[in-house]
């Protein structure tokens, strides 16, 4: 019954526009300041580091670590019924910025603070395409 549920997903904006179409073509993408050169995340419209609003589209490498995680054993939405308990997942990209996600192919139980993860898109619908991470070995 849950799984017919449809799972909220994200509003597009003109903000995050270049994120999402990015996705669609299964390309991660972060903005990079042109005047410091430090990427960011989540999009904003000026720089945290610097407050400059020159901004650039950049692709990044998909590769990051776990950061930090936590299991959720109770649904908050009826949608993830189904799914509990999973991991919530923070990845800390090469880049510098850190993503909040999923990862898929590894059970919570196996998660490593430090683990190499690399990106991976799961096409919800024909407009989303959301970024999950799963393990890598280096
Ligand atoms: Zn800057």
């Amino acid at each position: 019954m849950s799984s017919k549920i449809q799972k909220p997903l994200p509003r597009v904006d003109e903000l995050h526009r270049p994120f999402w179409e990015a996705a669609r073509r299964h390309e991660l993408v972060l903005q990079r300041c042109r005047k410091c050169a430090s990427y960011r995340y989540p999009a904003g419209p000026t720089c945290p580091e610097c407050v400059s609003d020159e901004l650039e589209w950049t692709r990044v490498s998909g590769r990051g670590t776990v950061f930090t995680w936590t299991v959720f054993h109770r649904a908050y939405h009826p949608a993830f019924a189904d799914e509990v308990p999973y991991a919530v997942v923070a990845v800390e990209l090469v880049e510098g910025p850190r993503m909040l996600t999923n990862l898929l192919d590894c059970l919570p139980a196996d998660i490593k603070i430090g683990m190499p993860v690399e990106v991976v898109f799961e096409d919800v619908t024909e407009e989303i395409r959301l970024p999950k991470f799963r393990p890598v070995s280096r």
